[in-house]
C-alpha cells in the first residue's frame, strides 16, 4: 500500500468552494480519461477519478477525503509526485486510458481565483508529453500511434480511408483500400502497423460502423470519438506543409503530393492531426515525413493469426516472454532493435528480393561467429536509444549530457565499422550497401561534431559523471574552476583527517563521495559505523545497505561552499550550453540515421543469434516467388515450443502442392501434438517472409500473401448454437477474403459442439476452401467424419498424429503420418487418468463391441449422408467419456459397496436418458451377454 503524503487539499473554504464549483462545470469526459490536478508539490484527483484512485493506488477508501458542503459535496484524493508517476504508467501504459493534468493559472493554490487549465495530457497512442515520467531512463518498445479511420464509397465500392500518425517516429500515413463486410483489411492493416488508439467519427455506430468498431476493438485498442467535423479535409493541405519536413532545396507543397488523392484517407489524417494537436508544438513543424502505405506490400495477418502463432506476448505483465515469436526473436541490445523486429514480425516481407536480401545479412552473421558475438556482446550495447535522443533535441529538451551521449556513440563508429570490414563471407558487397558504407559517411557527418565535443566538455568532469563546459573556455570559469579543485583538495584532508580520528584507512574504509542532493559525506561501511555511534564530531547522513553515510562540520561546509561554486559555473557556462546544444540539434538527421543503421544491424544480429543459438541451429529456407506452389518443410519443429526447457521435440515434415496436395486435415488423440502442427507451419512461413532462419531440417516456402487462422474457441459448449452457427458464418465470411496463395490455419473448429450443424459447417467450410479457394490449409479437428473429404476431393489428405498404446499407457508420440488415426483413445486417456480397475475393464470390453458395432453400420455407406451413425458414435462415446469420469469422481473409499452400486445405477440412468442409439446398442447388446 502506498503511504498517503501528509499534504491536505485546500483548506480554506472559499477556495475549496470555488474549487468545487469549477470541477462540476467541466465539460463531461468518458470513465477512461483521467483527470489529475497539479497543485505544485502534489497531485488531486476527484469524483470518480478520485474513488479509481483510492482503489488502484491505496487500494482503501479511507484516503477519500470530501470537498465542498451541502448537495455538492465532491470527493479528493491526494497524490504524492511519486504516487502520480506510478498511477500514471499504469494509466496509459497498463490499462491504455488517457490521462489529462490540469494547473491554476491565477498561481497560489490557496487563492480564491480559480483558473484552472490543460496543462498537458496524453493517451496510449500519444505519449509524448510524459515520455519522462513513464520511462526515464528506459525507452518504451513498441510503436505507439494514433489511426483515424472512416469510410467512404468509390465506384460504388466500401472503400475504408485511414489515417496513421506516429508521434515517436514523426510519421504520417495515409491508406485507402475497398474492404469486404468483415473488413478483413482493415485488420490486417492494424495488425501490420500496430497503432495503441484510433479516432472514429462519433454518432456512427450502427451498420458497418459497428462491424468496424468490432474489428478495432478485437485488435485491442482505445477508441476515441471526434465530431465528424473534423474528419473534414478543408485545412489538411495548410496543415501538412507546416507538418512535413522539406527535401533538400525543395519547398514543401502538400497540395501536389500524390496521397492528396485519398481524400478520404486524408480525412482521417486530418482527424488525428486535430486529436493530437501536432500543430500547438511549434517543435513539430517541418519534422514529419508522409508515407503511402500499400497493404499489398506485407503478409496480412489477421489478429487470429497474431494469437494462435503466439507473435507477442500475451500482455504487459505476462513474464514468459520466450514463448511468444517476438520473445524468442528479439535478443537484441538497443531499443531501436527491439522496436525493429517487433515491426518485422508485424510486417512479413511478400518481395522474394528484399526477404533475400535480410536472408544474405542473417547468413552473413550465421555463419561468422566472431563478427556475431563481438556485435552481440560488446559493439551494439554502446549505443544508446537515439530515436529518443533526436526527440529530445527536437523538442528543445537535451542537455550536456544528451550531447555526450551522442559523442559516444559517433566514437564508436570506428570499431564497428573495423569489425564489419573484417567480416569476408559471400555477401560483402550487401554488408559493405547496407552497414559499411552508410557507417562510413556517419562518420564523417559527425566529424566536425565530434570535435566540438572534443573542444567544450570538460572531459576530466566527466568522469566523476558531471557534465560541464572546460573551464579554459572562458576565464571566468577557470576562476571557478580553480576554486572548486581547492575546495576538493580541503575535502580530501578532511577525509585524512577523519581517517586518522576514526583509526580508519582513508579512501579504503572511509571514503569521500558525493550526490546531487547531500553533496560531499563520508561513507564508512555498517560494519565500521561502531566509532561513529555518540561521537560528537560526526553527524550521521543516513544509514543504507552499503553503508553510513555521515558528515562533520568542516566537510558540511566545505561542501556548501563547492555547491555554490557549482551553481555559479553552471550559470556562467550556460549561454555556451545553449550554443552547444542547439549546434547539437542540427545533427538530428544523421542522429536519426545512425540510429536506422544501428538498429538494423541489430534485428540481423538477433535473428542470426537466434538461429545459431536454438537447440538445432535453424537453416536457410529457400524462399520460391509467390504462386510458385509450393511449401516443403522436412524436420520442422515449433522454434517457441522446442525452446522449452522441459521438451524433447519431434520434428515432422508437411508439404503442400498446388493441385496436388493443398488441404490436410489432421486427427489424432487430444493433446497429440495437432495444434502444435499445424501452428509450427504457420509461424515457420512467417519466420522465413521476415527474413530469419527456419527451424527445419530444410525448407521451400513460397511467399504467401496472408496468413489466416480460426481457433475454436474451447467454450463454445457453453454458447448456443444460434451463436455457434454465428461464428461459423463469419469464419467463412473472413476465409472469402483469402486467395490462392494464402495459408489458412484452423484448430479444433466447433470443439464441443457435437451437433450436425456443427460438422455440417466444418464439412462445408473445408469443401469451400478446396474446391475455391484452393489456399494452402491446415485444419486440426476431432470430427473423424471429415475425414472422408480426402476419399471425394484429390487435393484433400488425412494426416494423424501417433500415440503408442500398450495394455496400460497412453504414449503420445507426436510423430505425424499420413492416413487416418485408427483407434480410439479414449479409454487409454481414463486410464492415465486412474480409473478403477474394475470400470476400465468393462470399458474395454465395451469398446471392443463398439468397434464391431462400428464395422456393422459402416458397411455398405458412402459420403457424408451415412455421417449421421458416426456422429451418434461420437455422441456416445462422449456418453460413456462422461459417465467414467462421474465414476471416477465418486468417493468410493468413504462408500460402502452397496452405496457404490446405488450411485452407479443412478448414473446409468442417466446415461440411458440421453437416448444415444449407439449407446443404447451396446447396452442391449451387454444385456444378453453374461
Ligand atoms: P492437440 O492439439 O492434439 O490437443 P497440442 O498440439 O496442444 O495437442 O500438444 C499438446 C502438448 O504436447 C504441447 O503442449 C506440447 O508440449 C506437446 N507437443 C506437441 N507437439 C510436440 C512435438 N512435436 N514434440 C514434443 N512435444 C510436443
Amino acid at each position: 500500500m502506498a503511504v498517503q503524503p501528509k499534504q491536505v487539499l485546500p483548506v480554506d473554504s472559499a477556495s475549496e468552494n470555488g474549487f468545487v464549483h469549477f470541477f462540476f462545470s467541466m465539460a463531461e469526459k468518458p470513465d477512461t480519461t483521467v483527470r489529475l490536478f497539479d497543485r505544485s508539490d502534489y497531485y488531486t484527483a476527484h469524483g470518480k477519478d478520485a474513488l479509481f484512485a483510492a482503489k488502484e493506488v491505496f487500494k482503501t477508501n479511507g484516503v477519500i477525503k470530501y470537498l465542498g458542503s451541502g448537495s455538492r459535496k465532491l470527493e479528493g484524493v491526494v497524490l504524492s509526485k511519486m504516487n502520480f508517476e506510478a498511477f500514471v504508467r499504469d494509466l496509459l501504459l497498463v490499462r491504455q486510458y488517457r490521462v489529462e493534468v490540469y494547473r491554476n493559472k491565477a498561481g497560489n493554490k490557496s487563492s480564491k481565483e480559480q483558473d484552472w487549465q490543460l496543462a498537458y495530457k496524453a493517451s496510449p497512442g500519444n505519449l509524448t508529453q510524459f515520455e519522462e515520467i513513464l520511462f526515464g531512463g528506459s525507452a518504451p518498445v513498441g510503436s505507439a500511434g494514433v489511426v483515424g479511420v472512416r469510410l467512404g464509397t468509390g465506384d460504388g465500392q466500401r472503400v475504408v480511408g485511414v489515417g496513421y500518425v506516429d508521434a515517436t517516429l514523426r510519421r504520417l500515413g495515409v491508406c485507402e483500400f475497398p474492404d469486404n463486410d468483415q473488413f478483413s483489411n482493415l485488420e490486417a492493416l492494424l495488425v501490420q502497423i500496430g497503432p495503441k488508439e484510433c479516432v472514429l467519427p462519433g454518432g456512427e455506430i450502427a451498420g458497418d460502423m459497428a462491424k468496424l468498431r468490432q474489428v478495432v476493438q478485437r485488435g485491442g485498442l482505445l477508441m476515441s470519438d471526434r465530431k465528424r467535423m473534423e474528419f473534414g479535409t478543408k485545412d489538411i493541405v495548410q496543415d501538412l506543409n507546416r507538418l512535413l519536413r522539406a527535401r533538400k532545396g525543395e519547398q514543401v507543397s502538400s497540395a501536389a503530393l500524390p496521397e492528396m488523392e485519398k481524400q478520404i484517407a486524408m480525412g482521417s489524417l486530418a482527424a488525428v492531426v486535430k486529436y493530437l494537436e501536432l500543430l500547438s508544438d511549434e517543435s513539430n513543424f517541418g519534422s514529419f515525413e508522409m508515407t503511402t502505405f500499400d497493404l499489398s506490400q506485407y503478409m496480412r495477418l489477421d489478429n487470429a493469426a497474431v494469437q494462435a502463432l503466439n507473435l507477442f506476448q500475451a500482455s504487459p505483465d505476462d513474464t514468459t516472454g520466450t514463448h511468444s515469436l517476438a520473445g524468442l526473436l528479439n535478443k537484441c541490445r538497443t531499443p531501436q532493435g527491439q522496436r525493429l523486429v517487433n515491426q518485422w514480425i508485424k510486417q512479413p516481407l511478400m518481395d522474394k528480393n528484399k526477404i533475400e536480401e535480410r536472408l544474405d545479412l542473417v547468413q552473413s552473421f550465421f555463419e561468422d561467429a566472431e563478427l556475431r558475438q563481438s556485435c552481440q556482446e560488446d559493439l551494439l550495447r554502446r549505443f544508446p536509444d537515439l530515436n529518443r535522443l533526436a526527440k529530445k533535441f527536437q523538442r528543445q529538451s537535451a542537455t550536456l549530457q544528451d550531447c555526450y551521449r551522442v559523442y559516444q556513440a559517433a566514437q564508436q563508429l570506428p570499431s564497428l565499422v573495423q569489425a564489419l570490414e573484417r567480416h569476408d563471407g559471400g555477401h560483402q558487397v550487401l554488408l559493405n550497401a547496407v552497414f559499411i558504407s552508410p557507417l562510413k559517411d556517419l562518420i564523417s557527418d559527425f566529424s566536425k561534431y565530434q570535435e566540438m565535443i572534443e573542444t567544450t566538455l570538460d572531459m576530466n568532469q566527466i568522469e566523476h559523471h558531471e557534465f560541464l563546459v572546460k573551464p579554459s573556455f572562458d576565464p571566468n570559469l577557470s576562476e571557478l574552476r580553480e576554486r572548486m579543485d581547492e575546495l576538493e583538495r580541503g575535502m580530501q584532508s578532511s577525509l585524512s583527517a577523519a581517517a586518522r580520528d576514526l583509526g580508519l584507512e582513508a579512501g579504503k574504509t572511509v571514503k569521500l563521495e558525493s550526490n546531487a542532493q547531500l553533496g560531499f559525506y563520508f561513507r564508512v561501511t555498517c560494519k565500521e559505523e561502531k566509532g561513529l555511534r555518540n561521537n560528537k564530531k560526526y553527524s550521521t547522513l543516513d544509514v543504507q545497505k552499503n553503508g553510513v553515510r555521515f558528515t562533520n562540520s568542516k566537510l558540511s561546509s566545505l561542501s556548501e561552499d563547492y555547491a555554490r561554486n557549482r551553481e555559479e559555473y553552471e550559470e556562467a557556462q550556460n549561454a555556451i550550453v545553449k550554443e552547444i546544444i542547439s549546434i547539437s540539434t542540427g545533427y538530428v538527421e544523421p542522429i536519426q540515421t545512425l540510429n536506422e543503421v544501428v538498429a538494423q544491424l541489430d534485428a540481423v544480429v538477433s535473428f542470426a543469434h537466434v538461429s545459431n543459438a536454438a537447440p538445432v541451429p535453424f537453416v536457410r529456407p529457400v524462399v520460391l516467388e509467390r504462386g510458385a506452389g509450393q511449401l516443403c518443410l522436412t524436420g520442422a519443429r515449433h522454434p517457441c515450443i522446442e525452446a522449452q526447457d522441459d521438451v524433447a521435440f519431434i520434428p515432422n515434415d508437411v508439404s503442400f502442392s498446388r493441385g496436388q496436395d493443398t488441404f490436410h486435415i489432421i486427427t489424432g488423440p487430444n493433446m497429440g501434438g495437432k495444434s502444435t502442427y499445424i501452428r509450427q507451419v504457420g509461424v515457420i512461413v512467417l519466420m522465413a517472409q521476415i527474413g530469419c532462419f527456419v527451424p527445419c531440417d530444410s525448407a521451400e516456402v513460397t511467399v504467401v500473401d496472408c496468413v489466416l487462422a480460426r481457433v475454436g474457441a474451447g467454450d463454445s459448449q457453453l454458447k448456443g448454437v444460434s451463436t455457434f452457427m454465428a461464428e461459423m458464418l463469419e469464419t467463412a465470411a473472413i476465409l472469402r477474403s483469402a486467395t490462392e496463395d494464402s495459408l489458412i490455419i484452423i484448430d479444433e473448429l466447433g470443439r464441443g459442439t457435437s451437433t450436425y450443424d456443427g460438422f455440417g459447417l466444418a464439412w462445408a467450410i473445408s469443401e469451400f476452401i478446396a474446391t475455391r479457394l484452393r489456399a494452402f490449409c491446415l485444419f486440426a479437428t476431432h470430427f473423424h467424419e471429415l475425414t472422408a473429404l480426402a476419399e471425394r476431393l484429390p487435393t484433400v489428405h488425412n494426416l494423424h498424429v501417433t500415440a503408442l498404446t500398450t495394455d496400460s499407457t497412453l504414449t503420445m508420440l507426436y510423430r505425424v503420418q499420413r492416413g487416418i488415426c485408427d483407434q480410439s483413445f479414449g479409454i487409454h486417456v481414463a486410464e492415465l487418468a486412474n480409473f478403477p480397475k474394475h470400470v476400465i475393464e468393462s470399458a474395454k470390453e465395451k469398446a471392443l463391441e463398439l468397434e464391431e458395432f462400428q464395422d456393422a453400420e459402416t458397411e455398405g455407406a458412402e459420403g457424408p449422408a451415412a455421417k449421421r451413425p458416426c456422429l451418434d458414435r461420437e455422441e456416445g462415446e462422449k456418453i460413456i467419456e462422461e459417465f467414467l469420469g462421474r465414476v471416477k469422481a465418486l468417493p468410493v473409499s468413504e462408500m460402502s459397496e452397496q452405496e457404490v452400486k446405488d450411485e452407479l445405477k443412478k448414473l446409468k440412468a442417466a446415461v440411458l436418458a440421453k437416448n444415444n442409439s449407439f449407446v443404447n446398442k451396446i447396452v442391449a447388446r451387454s444385456k444378453t451377454s453374461p
